[in-house]
This record gives structure tokens, C-alpha cells and sequence, in this order.
């Protein structure tokens, strides 16, 4: 471990940002913060509790008349003060994530503080926009903010998941209570820092941490949350739509996935294989949208073989701040000895293995799984139906476009995918026919104000741009 990287101290936060002001939680229990690379603590959060929950949503119920009647220009200043002071904690932000979730620094810099910021731009800019009304007959269509909004956030992309639901959500004219994963919670301190010092009005944005189970669900079935807007596991969504279902509460659910990437045989294979790994293994595999499941064209499977484990070979593990480690940790022990179960279970199933794998030697301590390719994969084993969350990536062969996307759609999930073809026409054809919420052809570039959501078992609505905003949105009809 680079000792000039260390945090000076524990990073300890013993306060909830309550009505515009940080406050005593009502318990003192403390929940630790590990860095995964070291597996040592680097900080502390309190864990909040019900009354907590209570006492913030109250707070944001309190300040929602003032920040709805807030003109849509003033709402946007405040979002770019905020902006501002975000901004000026980039390199906090990202040592940060290094941190308390293991990402290499210089992809911390870019995707996990640069990508947030620039979400944030956008929704300066939306912000300043009034709703879109329009009029249908006899009858005025207006949109209105839905409320207070519970957030519920997962510890991958830790500041990216939080300001992808409060910047449109504040945008929009609702208030917010935040829940951040209790993993990874120090960043989200971070942000409500930039809050207190960009002045946003009291109550508008509250923090409560803590964990799932107690913080989490006590928002989700607080009768006074009109939205509950989760990012996370399929399992937890499934539970918050049954809590917030007993009250006839709006849920928006953005979960897991196992997408697919479809190399055609006329594909340019090496940049699609070089991309695909990237992606694949991104942020140590724990990324929602990862192209887990790589499908490749018969005729080119062998070359795209030997290809995948040269590139996979390329992946240096090690401590998060050396500039040369391409590969993080995984974020705890519990996640690394789940990837590493899903490995043993399909090369018993009868995968071949093609890099990585159980044998690869690893850093003495940390979370580490080594990045695995595992060829031959069946289409209905487990390691192509289950999100892994790991830097494993499953290749499948097929014969024709029609088994491709066959076999790209046999799955509970609809997040992303991908296709690669030297005829862009005939990859948008297969594109319209993967039943995904994203995907990317010959490596399109991910766009921040494109709609961001899941088909099936991915979730239910949409994420970032205007969609997002609206997203926040009731639709009233004013008949005249
Ligand atoms: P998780 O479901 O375990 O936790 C997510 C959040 O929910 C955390 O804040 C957690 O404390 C909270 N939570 C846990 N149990 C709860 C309960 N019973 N009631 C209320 N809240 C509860 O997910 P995770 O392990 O943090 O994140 C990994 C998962 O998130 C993966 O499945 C991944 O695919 C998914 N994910 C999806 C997207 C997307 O946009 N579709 C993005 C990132 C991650």
C-alpha cells in the first residue's frame, strides 16, 4: 500500500444532515468502513434508525410547498452552486472511492467523480427548464413534482447512483431523503459537505445513513415518501415494491443485469473484444450495464479466444493508488467469495477456463478475485443467467443472428448489450431486437442525457436526461 495515499486518520462522520443542518443521530451505534484493497477500517458512520427516517422525511415534507414554489431559474442556481462546491472536491471525492471501495485512482478521477459531475451539469441545465405542458382537446397537460422522494443507493458507483436520483429529483421540485450504501458512504458525506456550503434551503436534501434493513425499509414504507427510488440488487427492489405496494407508493427500480455483447462474423474483432473485456471488467466487474456475457460468431470464436486471454492477461490487481493497477478489489470478502463460487460452479458445469480462474496467484490481502474468462459457457447454466458482480466474463458461441439474439434474450434481465458489426445497419437491426433498456453499436459512447433503465427484471424507469426529470413528475389534466 502506497503510505502517502493512506487516509491521515479515520475518516469518522457521527452526524445525519437533517433540515439543513447536521445533527446527533437518536442512537449511538456506529457501523466501520473498510477499505477493501487492505481489508483495515479507514472509517465510521452512525447507524441511523426509524426516528431518524422519520425526522428527515418530515424535514423534506416541510421544505416541499417552498421548493416547488421556487422558480425553476433558481432552483437551477442552486443546483449549480452545488455543482460548484462538488466540483471543487474532486480529488477528495476520488481518493475517497479509492478508499472505501477500491477503485484504481485514475478510474476513481474519471468515471466515479467525473461522470457524477457531468450529471450534475446536465441537470443544472434542466432544471432551468419549466415542465413541458401541453394542451390535448379540451384539456391543459401539466407536470408537477411528485413529492418527497426516498433514495436508496448501492455501494458500485457511490456518488454517480446518489446524484443520478437527487439532481433530477431536486430539478424537478421534490425533496429528498437520501439512504447511501453503508459500504460505501463516506463519498455521499461529501456531497451533503458541498451541500451546507452551496446553501441549498434547509430540508430540501436530508442524509440518513445506516443499513438496509433498518434505514433502508423504515423509507421505503414511510407513509409520507410519494416516490422510492432504488438502485441496487434485484432482490432488494423486489422487497421495496412490496413495501412501498401496501401504500399504492411510486417506485422507481434500477437493478441488475447480465447483458450481452454480440460479435458479429464481420465484426473488427479485435476492437471488439478489446472493448468488451474493458467493459466487462470495469470497475472490477461491478457495474450494472457490464457486458458479462460475451457472444461470439462461430467462425470467429477460436481468434476471439486467443484474443480475450491476451487481453485479460493484460489486468494488473493490485493497491488502488499505484498508477499501474488496472484491477481494484472486489468491495468486501462476502462479494469476492460469491464470484469466486460462481467461477467453481461453472467450470464444474463444464466451462473452460481461458484466464484467471481459482489458481492465479493474489495479493496477500484485500478482496481480490482475478479477472476470468471462462469459454464454452451454456446459455442456461448458471454463470449466464446470474449477475456475477465480478470480473468474470462468460463467452458463448453461436452459429447465425438469430441464435445470437436468441440467446442475448434468454435472460430475466434487460439492462444493456452490445453489438458489433462492420454493417452499422444490419447491428442496429439486431439492436432493435434485444429486448434492453441500452446498447451500444461498434462501442457507441455512453451518453448522460440518454434515458438509462432496465427492461424485465432490470427495473422500472428511467434515469438521467430529460427522462430522468420526468421520471420525478406527476401529469395532471385540467379539463377547461
Ligand atoms: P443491495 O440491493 O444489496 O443494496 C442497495 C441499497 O439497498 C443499499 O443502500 C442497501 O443498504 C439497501 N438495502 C438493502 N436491503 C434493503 C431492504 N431490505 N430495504 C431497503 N433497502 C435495503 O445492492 P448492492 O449490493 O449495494 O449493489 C449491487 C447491485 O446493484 C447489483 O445487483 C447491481 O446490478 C445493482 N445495480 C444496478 C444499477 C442500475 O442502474 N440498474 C446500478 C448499480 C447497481
Amino acid at each position: 500500500m502506497d503510505l502517502a495515499a493512506a487516509p491521515p486518520a479515520l475518516l469518522v462522520r457521527r452526524h445525519l444532515h437533517v433540515a439543513g443542518a447536521w445533527v446527533d443521530p437518536t442512537e449511538g451505534d456506529a457501523i466501520p468502513v473498510e477499505n477493501p484493497a487492505t481489508g483495515d477500517i479507514v472509517g465510521q458512520i452512525p447507524a441511523g434508525t426509524p426516528a431518524d427516517v422519520a425526522r428527515a422525511v418530515a424535514a423534506a415534507r416541510a421544505a416541499f410547498p417552498g421548493w416547488v414554489a421556487t422558480a425553476p431559474a433558481e432552483r437551477a442556481a442552486h443546483l449549480d452552486r452545488l455543482h460548484t462546491a462538488l466540483a471543487a472536491r474532486a480529488d477528495e471525492i476520488a481518493r475517497t472511492v479509492a478508499w472505501e471501495l477500491g477503485t484504481p485512482l485514475k478510474l476513481a478521477a474519471r468515471v466515479q467523480t467525473g461522470l457524477p459531475l457531468t450529471v450534475l451539469r446536465s441537470m443544472v441545465e434542466l432544471a432551468a427548464r419549466p415542465a413541458a405542458e401541453e394542451t390535448v382537446g379540451n384539456s391543459l397537460i401539466v407536470r408537477e413534482p411528485v413529492g418527497v422522494v426516498g433514495a436508496i443507493t448501492p455501494w458500485n458507483y457511490p456518488l454517480h447512483q446518489v446524484v443520478a436520483k437527487v439532481a433530477p429529483a431536486l430539478a424537478a421540485g421534490c425533496t429528498v431523503v437520501l439512504k447511501p450504501s453503508e459500504l460505501t458512504p463516506l463519498t455521499a458525506y461529501l456531497l451533503f459537505d458541498a451541500v451546507t456550503e452551496a446553501g441549498l434551503p434547509p430540508g430540501v436534501v436530508n442524509l440518513v445513513p445506516g443499513t438496509g434493513p433498518v434505514v433502508g425499509e423504515a423509507l421505503a414504507a414511510d407513509p409520507d415518501v410519494d416516490l422510492v427510488s432504488f438502485t441496487g440488487s434485484t432482490a432488494t427492489g423486489r422487497r421495496i415494491a412490496h413495501l412501498a405496494a401496501d401504500r399504492i407508493a411510486r417506485v422507481a427500480l434500477e437493478l441488475g443485469g447480465k447483458s450481452a455483447n454480440l460479435i458479429l462474423a464481420d465484426a473488427d474483432l479485435a476492437t471488439a473484444v478489446k472493448v468488451g473485456v474493458g467493459n466487462a471488467f470495469l470497475n472490477s466487474g461491478q457495474t450494472c450495464t457490464a457486458w458479462t456475457r460475451m457472444l461470439v460468431h462461430r467462425d470467429r470464436y477460436d481468434e476471439a479466444l486467443d484474443l480475450l486471454a491476451t487481453a485479460a492477461g493484460g489486468y494488473r490487481l493490485g493497491d488502488p493508488f499505484d498508477q499501474a493497477t488496472r484491477l481494484g478489489p472486489l468491495v468486501s470478502a462476502a462479494q469476492a467469495e460469491r464470484v469466486r463460487g460462481h467461477v467453481g460452479r461453472a467450470l464444474a458445469d463444464g466451462a473452460r477456463l481461458v484466464a484467471g480462474g481459482p489458481d492465479v496467484p493474489l495479493p496477500p490481502r484485500g478482496h481480490f478475485v482475478a479477472p476470468t474468462v471462462l469459454a464454452d459457457v451454456h446459455p442456461d447454466s448458471a454463470l449466464a443467467q446470474e449477475e456475477v458482480f465480478g470480473p468474470v466474463l462468460a463467452v458463448i458461441p453461436f452459429a447465425d443472428t438469430d441464435e445470437a439474439v436468441a440467446i442475448a434474450n434468454n435472460s430475466r434481465y434487460g439492462l444493456a448489450g452490445a453489438v458489433w458489426s462492420a454493417d452499422e445497419e444490419a447491428a442496429l437491426a439486431v439492436a432493435r431486437r434485444l429486448r434492453t433498456g441500452q446498447v451500444d453499436v461498434n462501442g457507441g459512447g455512453f451518453n448522460p442525457l440518454a434515458p438509462f433503465g432496465g427492461y424485465k427484471q432490470s427495473g422500472l424507469g428511467r434515469e438521467l436526461g430529460a427522462y430522468g426529470v420526468d421520471e420525478f413528475r406527476e401529469i395532471k389534466a385540467i379539463q377547461r
